[in-house]
């Protein structure tokens, strides 16, 4: 792959990072911040029944966002050191290239269009 293009995508990839963790940070602490690994969290609002009901709800809430924002995270990531170990841009299952084009509109990519 050309150097200048992989340059861009790592910056590409770098804000990107930047931004997950951002957003994370807002509803979830992080574990592992190396390996992209957040616990969502809640505000602690009380101890009565009905605080804790609402945390709960807000926990429920956070949930599925911080799984989403933190798998998006784990790619992104993974597409860093694979840039590292010189292995990025190839297709996780055929081994081949993956379209530049592609990669532009996600950087994260693992795999090829075709698979
Ligand atoms: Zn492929």
């Amino acid at each position: 792959m050309d150097k200048n293009i992989q340059n861009e995508l790592k910056a590409l990839l770098l804000k990107e990072r930047a931004d997950l963790e951002d957003n994370l940070g807002r509803i979830a602490r992080p574990v592992d911040k190396e390996k992209g690994d957040y616990e969502a969290t809640f505000d602690n609002i009380g101890t009565d029944r009905e605080d804790n009901t609402t945390e709960v709800e807000e926990y429920t809430e956070n949930l599925p966002v911080e799984m989403t924002l933190e798998k998006k995270l784990q790619d992104v990531i993974g597409a860093l050191d694979r840039i590292e170990n010189s292995t990025y841009g190839n297709c996780e299952n055929c081994q081949k290239e993956i379209d530049i084009e592609r990669l532009k509109a996600n950087p994260s990519a693992k795999t090829c269009i075709k698979c």
